[in-house]
């Protein structure tokens, strides 16, 4: 099959009956650590990964875009630039575009209206962030094609305020972050609070597995809005903006005024930034069985402390982990099983998550053997 850019290039003629000017792309992600941690304003290490989206665009002089998707066939969407009406009530796909505009006159920018011919391999709503990819690649088609010359960080805090505020989705900043500043080959720390990014050199010895365990996403997202709500109760309960500063005394003294379960809620954010940070060293160090032994933690609390796990991707989980022991690490990222094992290993553990995994469920598993992208671009 074709690659993405070039059935955008096919999809722009077919659509609009004329050449497109330019490409532009932004990847999906996974994060390797930091689960619940971007809400909360602490430590996330996503990797951009080699899914992307592609956007073929060509300018005009008005100030109207007109969008389509391969994605939603034979739709095709107008909108005037600053003039997006609502927007905030339904998780449309070109809501997604039009939080973009929108975003972008609030903040005084305005822009040419462009033609655009939408071509993806993100898996929609599949945990890889599509969403971002989608928004971090139309904010930098925007930025280029108008010569706004935004920074990728504010291409990347425009489409987290279009997400989160102007369509009212349950999002940070972590996807929109790594989609537009990742690096090829290495993994990005992020401080969600400060908004500092810091690159971390994957070492060369790994592979990095994905695998979708096909998990209830209704249920998913529900139990995230849930945990994330509860998240702020607690950090307003202990007078804090939010649980990114929390510490362990902190936390000790306040054990009083917290049920049980809002104790343990606060005791995963907390130790979960602190696993990010020493995760990043340990890749950096190479030191795998460091890394294997925080991945496991993480997985831990977020089972025991968190209660934010599918039990089946979970038994999934810990097959593959004694399957690795310290060569590698494993554990639940935004609903998928994400694996970063030693080369040597890679086939042991696609053989065995397509055994289990059939087993339990009589379907195929659905894996993808994945690397680290490099962030949006004009192609
Ligand atoms: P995720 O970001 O994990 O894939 P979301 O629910 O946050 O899941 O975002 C998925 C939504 O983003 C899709 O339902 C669609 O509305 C929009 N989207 C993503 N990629 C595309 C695309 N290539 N074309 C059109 N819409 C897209
Ligand atoms: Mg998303």
């Amino acid at each position: 099959m074709a690659n993405p850019a070039q059935r955008a290039t096919k999809l722009f003629v077919q659509t609009f009956g004329t050449t497109a000017d330019e490409l532009y792309q932004a990847p999906g992600r996974i994060n390797i650590i930091g689960e619940h941690s971007d809400y909360n304003e602490g430590l996330v290490l996503p990797v951009a990964i080699n899914f992307h989206t592609v956007i073929a665009v060509k300018h005009r002089d008005d100030y109207q875009f007109r969008a389509v998707s391969d994605a939603f066939p034979g739709q095709i969407e107008q909108w005037e630039f600053g003039n997006e009406g609502n927007i905030d009530d339904d998780g449309l796909w070109f809501n997604y575009l039009k939080g973009i505009t929108a975003a972008m006159a609030q903040s005084g920018l305005s822009a040419k209206g462009l033609d655009l011919a939408i071509v993806g391999n993100v898996p929609l709503g599949a945990g890889l962030s599509s969403s971002a990819a989608l928004e971090i690649a139309f904010g930098t088609a925007i930025s280029y094609a108008d010569q706004l010359h935004l920074s990728p960080l504010a291409i990347a805090q425009i489409a987290q305020r279009a997400e989160s505020q102007l369509m009212r989705q349950q999002c940070g900043i972590m996807d929109q972050m790594i989609s537009a500043l990742a690096e090829s080959d290495h993994a990005l720390l992020i401080d969600c609070l400060a908004l500092d990014s810091e690159p971390v050199k994957l070492p060369d010895s790994l592979s990095l597995i994905v695998i979708d365990p096909q998990i209830d996403r209704k249920k998913f997202t529900a139990q995230f809005a849930e945990r994330r709500q509860e998240c702020f109760e607690i950090a307003d309960i202990l007078g804090l903006d939010s649980l990114r500063d929390l510490t362990h005394l902190q936390l000790q003294r306040a054990k009083q005024s917290l049920t049980e379960t809002q104790y343990h809620r606060a005791l995963h954010v907390m130790t979960e930034s602190q696993r990010t940070a020493s995760a990043a060293r340990a890749l950096q160090e190479n030191n795998m069985p460091r890394f294997s032994e925080l991945m496991r933690h993480s997985q831990h609390s977020l089972r025991e402390n968190f209660d934010a796990v599918d039990p089946q991707a979970d038994k999934l989980v810990t097959l593959i982990d004694e399957l690795i022991g310290d060569n590698g690490g494993v554990r639940m990222s935004d609903g998928c099983i994400i694996a970063l094992v030693d080369h040597s290993l890679t086939d042991d553990v696609i053989n065995l998550v397509e055994q289990a995994f059939f087993k339990q469920t009589g379907r195929d598993a659905v894996i993808h053997l994945c690397s680290a992208s490099s962030g949006a671009s004009r192609l």
